[in-house]
């Protein structure tokens, strides 16, 4: 059996080093926002190479922060627009509608997975002002065409980089410094991942991360004097001191996750797997490693079969789910086949080589 993740094995590598700092953390008594969470935030800005690291409780609350942050600074007001891929997690449209404000949904390219340019270009919003790209499965969104549409409407950009810890352009600028601030989860399975839930907010804006460190702790500026109604979303300090330890394995994982990207896009053979073009360069940090197929049930019952483990990400468009349904009755052609066709084929950097080739026999004798 060939797990999806093996999140056990992933975490045994920091075993010692875990266990040493739950013994120090016990010992130090400081349980909230205290030494560890400021040096995760430290290490993390420089690691993004960005000003400015605000550690929260999880991914979809580092979205929901820097949008009401903009709110507070009078940057963005109740109702304004938000454009967004259709092809994402749900979070990040969630994100914008608990900020009050409006996603306006933009279908997506076949062979990106990531927003159609065209209708991006031609998108049309009484009050758009920003847009919040995802770098989905790990490969970074277009940036440069995004932020040049963002400068020339005047928008903000808010990237959702919960999947893309470490990418990094050919210009050696990474995911979290690629727009005007960002949102990252460490969710366990992320290719940062902590031993529960955590999440961090990164910007050069000074303003701004002012304004998202205080929302993350009631809105307060010092103890007691709180300045804007906000919210409780403290990184907490065991897990950033988890997260400093992983951080240190972050760019060698990286590496080999693209190592097995480049071995499946090279050695999966088969006329009903669609891989798509890749260049396996940094830009892509293979969060996941994602086929299509033109009859997903069929290849599932054929990976059980073969005992290989998969997931679909995702299997129902956010513009179809119920939770969504306020959105109107949307229809995006393009979306809707990627999320029939899509599949996520095991890829961690704790795979062993025979664990690849194993899955990549497999999957050419489908
Ligand atoms: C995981 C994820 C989030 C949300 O992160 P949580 O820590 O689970 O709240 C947001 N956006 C994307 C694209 C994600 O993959």
């Amino acid at each position: 059996m060939i797990p999806f993740l093996d999140l056990k094995k992933i975490n045994e590598r920091f075993d010692q080093g875990f266990k040493a700092d739950f013994a120090a953390f016990l010992e130090r008594g400081q349980l909230i926002l205290g030494d560890a969470v400021r040096d995760f935030e430290r290490a993390f800005a420089d690691y993004c190479g960005v000003k400015y690291c605000i550690g929260v409780g999880n991914g979809l609350e580092a979205l929901h922060l820097i949008l009401q942050a903009y709110k507070t600074l009078g940057q963005l007001k109740d109702g304004d627009q938000i454009v967004v891929s259709s092809n994402t997690y749900i979070a990040t449209i969630l994100a914008i509608k608990q900020a009050g404000l409006s996603p306006l949904l933009i279908e997506s390219n076949i062979d990106s997975y990531n927003f159609d340019l065209d209708q991006l270009s031609q998108v049309k919003g009484q009050n758009i002002r920003g847009i919040m790209p995802v770098h989905l499965y790990g490969q970074l969104a277009p940036m440069d065409a995004i932020n040049r549409l963002a400068k020339k409407m005047n928008w903000l950009v808010i990237e959702d980089a919960a999947q893309g810890h470490g990418a990094t352009n050919l210009a050696g600028l990474k995911a979290g410094n690629l727009g005007d601030a960002a949102g990252f989860s460490f969710y366990p399975t992320k290719n940062l991942g902590a031993l529960g839930d955590a999440g961090a907010v990164t910007t050069n804006d000074t303003d701004l991360a002012q304004a998202v460190r205080s929302l993350r702790n009631y809105g307060t500026t010092s103890k007691y004097i709180n300045e804007w109604p906000g919210f409780n979303s403290r990184l907490d300090e065991i897990q950033a001191s988890f997260l400093l330890q992983k951080l240190t394995l972050l760019d060698q994982d990286n590496a080999r996750r693209r190592a097995i990207a480049q071995r499946y896009l090279t050695e999966i053979k088969s006329d009903k797997i669609f891989l798509q073009e890749q260049r396996c360069t940094t830009d892509h940090v293979y969060h996941l490693f994602v086929v299509r197929v033109a009859n997903r049930p069929e290849f599932e019952a054929y990976l059980t079969e073969n005992e290989i483990g998969y997931l679909i990400h995702y299997p129902v468009a956010p513009h179809r789910q119920n939770a969504l349904s306020d959105l109107g009755d949307l229809s995006f052609p393009v979306t809707e086949r990627i999320h029939d066709q899509v599949i996520s084929i095991p890829l961690s950097p704790v795979m062993t080589d025979d664990q690849v080739g194993l899955v990549i026999e497999i999957l050419n004798r489908y």
